[in-house]
């Protein structure tokens, strides 16, 4: 399965962003650090959902 950067398209190893305005998708480093910069990137929620 490829997958790839949701901004750029670029195949590579990719983390998981939540993104301001994309909502949760995989972004390559670089797109990563650009988006970051540009405080486009939300804190990832990911242990449990507990009482919410
Ligand atoms: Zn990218």
């Amino acid at each position: 399965m490829n997958i790839k950067c949701s901004i750029c398209g670029k195949e590579d190893s990719l983390f998981r962003a939540n993104h301001r305005d994309l909502g949760a998708i995989k972004l390559c480093a670089g797109c990563w650090s650009k988006e970051h910069s540009k405080e486009k990137l939300l804190p990832l929620e990911d242990k449990g959902s507990c009482c919410r």
